[in-house]
């Protein structure tokens, strides 16, 4: 029997039971530091636990029909729907954001959360001709096994729904790390999840520092795949540790976004998508735009707009605000130290660059947004993810230079451009080094049932979601039948 929910003191949950654990942490809200809640962080011994726990459940969900395991997690969106506005404020608390953002992002985990609920009555193999007279040949999906899911803070609800409903309806068990920074929400969510019919077992969550419980997810013998949403260097570290158990891994990583703009491009729309691209959710988007490559013809009056657009928004977490809080001030003093760094290589800030302490915000982990130029391309705030309101612009002569520029990065996840000329947006879509291209759009708006991930940096060539996660969450299995005529 599950405890009540509560979300002052936020445990982990391994086979229905809510462990105390005698070392917690304050969650603290990212809008004014407020101790929203606390978190007891589970150690070394509770993940192992976690996995014992899935480890023992798995067999008999994945003795479940698929098309019954997908009944449960429909259930499940629809509990999680009738009660959407709880799930909204607890978000919009413990990630500072307006409730207007948490309840599109409450949206957008139900819409993944069906699609996946339908994987259940789809769960395809093939069936494929046989080289051999009387053979038959055939691929089946089974599930992994037991799945350690390992989710960033930026978008709590959906990151949730992103990999537990996949790797559930596949079959397998699960251990769920969420972030330290917002574990009420993937807490709330696993008990609703388990109230619409999950076995206690089957859906464990381990709250704790990524560092000391993230290590034990990673090369623990009873965990069969990894899939984990987060950082360059964490990925690397859980690829390596995961590598040496010879894991299955899905690493969905950062990213360093380009935004072309066209001579050609209709700029109003440009600047419009370009300030979404870079500012909304305060930049905390893998999929955000933070260089914008804007062509000579347009550059003064594009970057014109785009800055007096940057120094029009409003920060704060009412609905009418344009952005929030950055996670916590760890994240706000990197981007600090890089713009410290990028002056000192001779960027000159057009907009923004420090702590936002106008009324009420100044307790919070805000930054003005940010817009920064005359940096060379390879300098380190061109190459490297900063997770937050800050684009850097760059002026190019050509068409060709754009698209070059755009591919000169360690990242490959996303990319826009905006242009009324079809042969450039469809050489563009071509020509981009990136897991995503979108023309005359933002950087960013993923869709649940589109396979999203990149290259190099910014994942190691898996997809989520879309039909693509089912090959992260299940085995294929090849079958032959022989049939034998004189027995007929
Ligand atoms: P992070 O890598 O610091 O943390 C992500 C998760 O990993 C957290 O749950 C954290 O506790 C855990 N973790 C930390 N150290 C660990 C370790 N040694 N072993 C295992 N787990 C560990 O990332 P963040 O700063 O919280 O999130 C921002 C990053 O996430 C950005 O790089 C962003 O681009 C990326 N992201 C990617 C996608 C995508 O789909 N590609 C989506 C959202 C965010």
């Amino acid at each position: 029997m599950l405890t009540s929910f509560d979300p002052q003191n936020v445990r982990s949950l391994v086979n229905g039971e809510a462990l105390t654990s005698g070392s917690t942490q304050p969650i603290l809200s990212p809008h004014d530091s407020a101790e929203v809640g606390r978190l007891h962080l589970a150690d070394a011994s509770t993940a192992s636990a976690a996995v014992s726990a899935a480890r023992e459940a798995q067999a008999s969900w994945a003795a479940v029909p698929a098309v019954q395991r997908g009944a449960i997690l429909h259930k499940a969106c629809n509990l999680i729907e009738a009660r959407a506005e709880e799930l909204s404020r607890i978000v919009a608390c413990e990630a500072g954001k307006s409730l207007k953002d948490a309840r599109g992002e409450t949206a957008g985990a139900i819409l993944c959360g069906r699609f996946f609920a339908g994987e259940g009555q789809r769960m395809f193999g093939r069936t494929m001709p046989s080289g051999t007279p009387e053979k038959s040949a055939m691929t089946v999906r089974q599930p992994c096994g037991v799945a350690a899911l390992i989710t960033a803070a930026n978008t709590p609800a959906p990151n949730f729904a992103w990999k537990v409903f996949p790797a559930l309806v596949c079959g397998n068990s699960v251990v769920l790390k969420p972030a330290e920074e917002t574990p009420v929400s993937a807490d709330w969510m696993a008990r609703i999840l388990i109230g619409a019919g999950i076995p206690p077992g089957v859906l464990n969550v381990v709250h704790g520092l990524g560092s000391e419980v993230g290590p034990v997810l990673a090369s623990h013998p009873g965990v069969d795949v990894i899939s984990f949403t987060g950082s360059t260097r964490v990925g690397r570290l859980i690829a390596e540790q995961a590598g040496r158990e010879l894991k299955k891994v899905s690493l969905e990583l950062g990213g360093k976004n380009a935004f072309i703009v066209c001579d050609d491009a209709d700029i109003d729309k440009a600047v419009h998508w370009a300030s979404l691209s870079a500012f909304s959710n305060a930049g905390q988007r893998c999929a955000s735009g933070s260089r914008f490559i804007v062509m000579d013809n347009v550059y003064d009056d594009f970057v014109n707009r785009f800055v007096a657009k940057a120094k029009s928004l409003r920060l704060g977490v009412e609905d009418d605000c344009d952005l929030g809080p950055v996670i916590n001030l760890r994240q706000l003093s990197a981007m600090l130290a890089a713009l410290e760094r990028a002056k000192a290589e001779g960027a000159e800030v057009l907009c923004g660059g420090q702590r936002a302490e106008t009324a009420g915000l100044g307790n919070g982990f805000y930054l003005n947004p940010t817009l920064v130029t005359n940096l060379p391309p390879h300098s380190h705030m061109a190459q490297t993810e900063l997770f937050g309101p800050i684009g850097i612009i760059f002026r190019v002569g050509s068409f060709e230079e754009a698209i070059n520029l755009a591919n000169n990065s360690p990242y490959g996840l996303t990319g826009a451009i905006h242009t009324r000329s079809w042969d450039r947006a469809w050489t563009f879509t071509q020509r981009l080094s990136a897991g995503i291209a979108v023309v005359n759009a933002g950087t960013f708006g993923s869709e649940p049932h589109m396979p999203f991930g990149g290259l190099r940096n910014s994942g190691n060539g898996t997809r989520e979601p879309g039909t693509e996660a089912l090959d992260i969450y299940t085995e294929l299995k090849d079958i032959y039948l022989i049939t034998e005529p004189e027995r007929l």
